[in-house]
């Protein structure tokens, strides 16, 4: 699903954040990054979006090089990929219902299909008694379950989360990884970003993981292992 070979990052004229990165995260799969604060993570998952595309080497994802993506490949590619950020990045005068539905009115959904899967999908992650609210209403908690029903709204195949649980309780963190866990059961291909490992330990007792860890610009693949 997504192929780095030799794949170098470095912004700008900067020093190098990402060395000699050859992996591949196999679609499905249920994928944790780690690593230091300002290892590279979010670089990392800026790359697997096509947000960044590498210094050297060479990366695919979903098929598409990235060397070779024009703005309308990598549009296609985003919608295979759900987004879950760190910072929310909601619509503060939209309610949490229209930041959820968001994403399919700009693929310009119809009005019906927008609402019911909005709904649904409210429910699903707990919020529907806030669907009406500001995002300035909600917990910490409450914004990541948001924030989760807005990258799965669009029926992506992959979830990206960063640092999903830096902000929230344990027992949200339970929750959010079990909502997760759902959708790879579902089929879905899942990586996250974090310096959780309690969640990592909880993961692997329900799933073969793969952990990828972030060190000194390498990316070391720490096996899949329960
Ligand atoms: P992490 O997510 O592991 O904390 P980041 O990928 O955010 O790490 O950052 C890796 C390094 O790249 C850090 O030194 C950070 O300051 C730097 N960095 C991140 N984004 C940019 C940018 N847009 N321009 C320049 N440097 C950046
Ligand atoms: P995205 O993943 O869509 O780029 P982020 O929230 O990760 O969004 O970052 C927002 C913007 O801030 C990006 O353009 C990113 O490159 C920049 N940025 C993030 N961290 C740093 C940093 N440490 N130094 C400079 N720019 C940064």
């Amino acid at each position: 699903m997504i192929e780095f070979d030799g794949v170098e990052f470095r912004y700008g004229g900067g020093r190098e954040i990402l060395r000699e990165v050859s992996l591949t995260i196999e679609a499905g799969g249920f994928h944790f990054l780690t690593g230091p604060s300002g290892a590279g993570k979010s670089t990392f998952l800026r790359l697997c979006r096509m947000a960044l595309r590498p210094s050297a080497g060479r990366l695919r994802v979903f098929g598409v090089e990235a060397a070779e993506a024009d703005a309308d490949a990598v549009a296609a590619l985003r919608r295979r990929i759900g987004m879950v950020f760190q910072d929310g990045r909601f619509l503060d005068h939209l309610s949490v219902f229209d930041n959820v539905a968001l994403p399919l009115r700009i693929r310009g959904a119809p009005a019906r299909e927008r609402r019911a899967q909005a709904a649904e999908l409210i429910e699903w992650v707990g919020l529907g008694a806030r669907a009406h609210a500001l995002p300035a209403e909600l917990s910490g908690g409450e914004l990541q379950r948001a924030a989760l029903a807005r990258a799965v709204i669009g029926a992506p195949d992959l979830i990206i989360a960063d640092e999903p649980t830096g902000n929230v309780d344990r027992e949200t963190a339970v929750e959010l990884l079990s909502l997760l866990m759902a959708l790879h059961r579902h089929g879905k291909g899942v990586l996250i970003a974090t310096h959780d490992h309690e969640l990592i330990r909880a993961a692997r007792r329900e799933t073969p993981v793969q952990v990828l860890r972030i060190e000194d610009g390498c990316v070391l693949a720490q096996g899949r292992r329960r």
